[in-house]
C-alpha cells in the first residue's frame, strides 16, 4: 500500500489563517480527499488556477466572476489539482526533523507523549502518566535517545502488530488463505506491502499510528492474500472485514507520523 501523499490538512488549516483580506477559502472533495482553495478576484481576462509547493490552491478570477462559475472549473480541474498536491508532497517531510530533547513530543499508537530525559543507572524507555521516560547511563546526548527510543518502539511495533495480525487470522484462514509472515521494516514510501511468497512487510513507523490505523493497513494487505490488484472484488473483500476503512485510511492520511 503507498504511503498516501494527501496529508496536507495541518498545513492549510495554517494557510487559511495567512489568507489575505480579499481571498475567501473554499473546499471540494474529491475522493476521500477535501481540498482547500482560495479565491483571489484581480483584474484578468481569464480563470487561472495554481498549486504551490506548500499546498496552496488558489483560483484567479476576472472581476465578478460568478462563484459558481470558479466552482465548476475547480471541480472539474479536482484530478489535476490532486495530482500537483500530491507531487509536491513527496518534497516535502512528513515530520519537523525530531531532535530528541526533552520536552518534545512524540507519537504512540496515535497519541502524543512528551520526552523527559534522565540520567540513571538503568539505560531504557519507559511510557508512563502521559511522558516518555528516557533514561541514560551518562548525560542524556541526543543520539543516544534516539537510540534508545526507536529500540523501544521496534519491541512496541512487533508485540502490537502481531496480536492485530493474530486477531484478523481467523478471517484470513476462514477464506483458506495460507498465514503470512510478519516483518517488520524502515519503509520509505509504503506503510505495508505483501510479497508473492507470502511475506506481510509492516512499516516500523506505524506504531506511531492509531490501533485502528494500523488495523487498516494490515487488513488491506491480508486482502491482497486473496485478491493481488485493486480490483473492485479486493475492495467488497475489504468492505466486508472492514465496513468503516475509508475512514481509518483517512485518518491515517491525515496523521504526521
Ligand atoms: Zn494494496
Amino acid at each position: 500500500m503507498r504511503n498516501p501523499p494527501i496529508t496536507k490538512m495541518e498545513s492549510m488549516t495554517s494557510n487559511n489563517l495567512r489568507k489575505s483580506a480579499q481571498s475567501v477559502d473554499f473546499q471540494i472533495s474529491y475522493g476521500t480527499q477535501s481540498i482547500s482553495y482560495q479565491v483571489l478576484h484581480t483584474a484578468r481576462k481569464t480563470m487561472e488556477i495554481a498549486v504551490h509547493p506548500d499546498g496552496r490552491v488558489v483560483v484567479k478570477a476576472p472581476p465578478g466572476t460568478a462563484l459558481d462559475a470558479i466552482k465548476h472549473r475547480v471541480h472539474k480541474r479536482a484530478r489535476w489539482i490532486a495530482r500537483q498536491l500530491a507531487w509536491f508532497q513527496q518534497f516535502q517531510p512528513r515530520t519537523p526533523p525530531r531532535r530528541y530533547v526533552g520536552g518534545e513530543t512524540h507519537l504512540y499508537l496515535g497519541r502524543q507523549y512528551r520526552l523527559k530525559l534522565l540520567q540513571g543507572e538503568k539505560e531504557g524507555v519507559k511510557l508512563t502518566r502521559g511522558y516518555f521516560f528516557v533514561s541514560c547511563r551518562n548525560k542524556p546526548a541526543p543520539e543516544k535517545v534516539q537510540q534508545l527510543l526507536e529500540q523501544w518502539y521496534l519491541g512496541k511495533a512487533r508485540e502490537k502488530y502481531s496480536e492485530i495480525l493474530a486477531a484478523r487470522l481467523p478471517e484470513i484462514k476462514h477464506l483458506g488463505c495460507k498465514e503470512p509472515k510478519l516483518q517488520i521494516r524502515h519503509m520509505k514510501t509504503r506503510w505495508g506491502s505483501l510479497s508473492p511468497g507470502g511475506v506481510l512487510t509492516l512499516n516500523r513507523n506505524l506504531i506511531r499510528a492509531p490501533r485502528e490505523c494500523i488495523d487498516y493497513v494490515v487488513t488491506h494487505e491480508l486482502c491482497h492474500l486473496q485478491y493481488k490488484n485493486h480490483s473492485t472484488a479486493f475492495y467488497q473483500l475489504l468492505e466486508r472485514l472492514l465496513p468503516d476503512w475509508e475512514k481509518r485510511k483517512h485518518r491515517l492520511e491525515c496523521l504526521l507520523v
